[in-house]
């Protein structure tokens, strides 16, 4: 049966104030499962005196403490499951990022919910039936790949699993098979245009590819205008971690002005990172959330660390529920270089504002003596390359004043030649922090 615009109109579309009732009903539901099965939590709940009843309305939530990584980190592996272990059917691992691996357990009904927020989320990027889906983020303990496998599945398209790696054969497949729609990370659709533009693919050409869903790392809005411009589709900002589920926690409608949170299954908060207190809808704080309907490893008030602003009118799309701004960066990547933030997007945009570079680049921060140094490699464009009239000095200096203006302090701009950078398949790595250990 072909649905129209929506995957789920009634919940897609249900008003706020319907939303806040459901959320209430099953946050009570969800405490309550805490409280009763997990030590962890009932003894979170003890040290502030809270009891499940206690939590009447939705505002009650900020009675709960946190849940932070290092919690999970410490009841590494299965500490903060709340059922019986022979109920949990699948477990994945974050990539691990910023250290230890975090384990996410589910249950069947875990797999479901998952599932369903995927296809949900595959729809609202245009997804449907019909479509040919190359997916491309890695499989196996990442959330990325089989997140994205499961949601495909209950749409009922076409799945090529083509997880990460030999980039020449993936383009191969997508142009034999007649791939419409893509899902990896932004760093790889760069990658992969690049690779075709090189073996002299050209995608509006040679491609029936449509469109994109890109996550799992940051991206500015210069890469999202590359990547639709290089490979000819429109792209669409994908989020989740594994700590909620995996990818399809919130994503982009066709409005591309934020990411619909699902909130039938989330409860989103922003808060500010220095010091956890609870900020009003549309500033820029960190992202906290409970989820609602989780058996196997609920989360209560879990801190993201992602950086971001929700948005709470209603979008022209008719999708009452809530859109975070796309993330500026994690806090875990803010650097402090001579005292100063600076988040790695903050950089990215600067450097894509210059057609003349490609889309890689990389920040090395050390220091030799007293001072930070703060290094910004960017590489030529095959065409700029070739241009025997550019000016590299001039380009230098201008990449160098547009640094300065977005993050308030002066970096060394080094130019590279096209492919001099490394390239990831995964999840980009932009910094360099040669300072560990020496601080
Ligand atoms: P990790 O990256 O810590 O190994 P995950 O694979 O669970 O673990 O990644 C989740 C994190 O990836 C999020 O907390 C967020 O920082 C980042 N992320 C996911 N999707 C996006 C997105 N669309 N934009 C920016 N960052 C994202
Ligand atoms: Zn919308």
């Amino acid at each position: 049966m072909e649905k129209g615009q929506y995957w789920n109109e009634k919940i897609e579309t249900l008003p706020t104030e319907e939303i806040k009732k459901l959320q209430l009903q099953k946050l009570r539901e969800q405490v309550k499962h805490c409280y009763e099965n997990s030590s962890f939590y009932r003894k979170k709940f003890d040290s502030v005196n809270l009891k499940p009843e206690d939590i009447k309305t939705l505002d009650d939530l900020k009675k709960i403490p946190f849940t932070v990584k290092s919690d999970l980190k410490e009841n590494y592996p299965f500490g903060m499951v709340t059922v019986p272990s022979d109920e949990i059917v699948e477990v994945h691992a974050s990539s691990g990022t910023t250290g230890n691996p975090i384990v996410g357990a589910y249950t069947k009904g875990d797999m479901e919910m998952w599932q369903e927020i995927m296809a949900r989320s595959i729809y609202t990027a245009g997804g449907r039936r019909q479509d040919v889906i190359h997916i491309a983020y890695g499989y196996g303990l990442f959330t990325g790949g089989l997140g994205f496998h499961y949601g495909v599945q209950k749409l009922g398209a076409k799945i090529v699993p083509a997880s990460g790696g030999m980039t020449q054969r993936q383009i191969k497949l997508m142009k034999d098979l007649g791939v419409t729609m893509l899902a990896c990370t932004p760093s790889f659709a760069v990658y992969l245009a690049e690779t075709m533009a090189q073996e002299g693919v050209v995608p509006q050409r040679d491609l029936k590819l449509k469109r994109g869903m890109f996550g799992a790392e940051p991206w500015s809005d210069k890469i999202r205008e590359r990547i639709q411009k290089d490979l000819g589709i429109e792209a669409f900002d994908v989020y989740g971690l594994t700590e909620l589920c995996g990818p399809g926690v919130s994503v982009e409608c066709n409005q591309h002005d934020g990411l619909h949170i699902w909130e039938d299954h989330f409860i989103v908060e922003t808060i500010d990172p220095n010091t956890g207190e609870s900020l009003p809808n549309g500033e820029e704080g960190e992202l906290v959330f409970t989820t609602l309907t989780k058996t196997g490893m609920p989360m209560l008030r879990y801190r993201t660390r992602d950086i971001s602003k929700i948005n709470r009118e209603k979008c022209k799309c008719g999708r009452t529920h809530a859109r975070m701004q796309r993330i500026t960066g994690r806090s875990d990547d803010m650097l402090i270089i001579r005292g100063v933030n600076v988040f790695p997007s903050q950089v990215e945009y600067a450097v894509m504002c210059f057609s003349e570079l490609a889309t890689q680049y990389l920040i090395v921060v050390d220091r030799p003596g007293a001072l930070d140094t703060f290094v910004v490699k960017v590489e030529l464009c095959e065409k700029a390359c070739k241009d025997t009239q550019l000016d590299r000095n001039s380009l230098k200096s201008e990449i160098q004043k547009r640094i300065h203006i977005v993050t308030g302090i002066s970096a060394d701009v080094e130019i590279v030649k096209p492919g001099e950078l490394p390239r990831t398949e995964g999840k980009a790595k932009r910094v360099l922090d040669l300072r560990k250990g020496k601080m």
